[in-house]
């Protein structure tokens, strides 16, 4: 069961790739872990890449990919893979085409967890935090017993600049950029399949996992 999962900010990516990977017991791989293990290992590719992060610079598509090859080849990836975070542009999404051609594996499916763009400002956007015991709320979906006040200590919380509604929407449309030219990419392979994630977190699920048994 070989997997990408795609999601923008905020649609819920994070908590479907657990139920994903505690139902079916294939390895999450995310590009953090990832990059952490080599590094922690101390590969060549691991090496090199640690010495792009630490001058603050981008890792190169190259040695990017040589880390997710070395990774996909682990004997835990053999049953299959959850990608998550990667790839993250349209040439990454082909080389990881030739890569797994290389290791003689192909992808079964690109769930694209998909929420209308409003919902995904409004999810953004909601995030409250208590500036003294650092307490999140939302004022949707958890919100404290008196609006804007910390449950706990009372204090006014805050909303911080990177939930604001402009920043969000920046952030969105550079994600969407980015993501929209793959999704087209995996569209057209038949690899795509597009959950509606405006949905309960458990209907998502459902919405996947129907696909998925399928495969098992
Ligand atoms: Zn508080």
């Amino acid at each position: 069961m070989n997997l990408i999962l795609m999601g923008l900010p905020g649609a819920g990516k994070g908590t479907q790739a657990e139920k994903i990977v505690e139902k079916y017991h294939i390895p999450h791989i995310s590009t953090g872990d990832m990059f952490r293990l080599a590094i922690k290992e101390g590969t060549e590719l691991g090496t090199k890449a640690k010495g792009y992060m630490d001058q603050g610079e981008l890792v190169p598509d190259e040695v990017t990919i040589g880390i997710v090859k070395e990774r996909l080849s682990k004997d835990d990836c053999a049953k299959g893979f959850l990608l998550d975070g990667f790839p993250r542009t349209l040439a990454q999404a082909e080389a990881l085409e030739q890569l797994l051609a290389d290791i003689d594996a192909t992808l079964d499916y690109v769930l694209h967890v998909d929420v209308p763009n409003e919902q995904l400002v409004e999810r953004l956007t909601g995030r409250r935090i208590c500036p003294t015991c650092g307490t999140a709320y939302h004022v949707i979906f958890n919100p404290p017993k008196e609006e804007g006040i910390c449950d706990k200590d009372g204090s006014k919380l805050i909303q911080r600049d990177d939930d604001k509604e402009a920043t969000v929407k920046k952030r969105l449309e550079v994600n969407l950029k980015q993501t929209q030219p793959m999704l087209d990419f995996y569209q057209e392979k038949g690899y795509l399949v597009t959950i509606a994630g405006d949905q309960n977190i458990d209907k998502v699920f459902s919405d996947i996992d129907v696909k998925l048994r399928g495969l098992s």
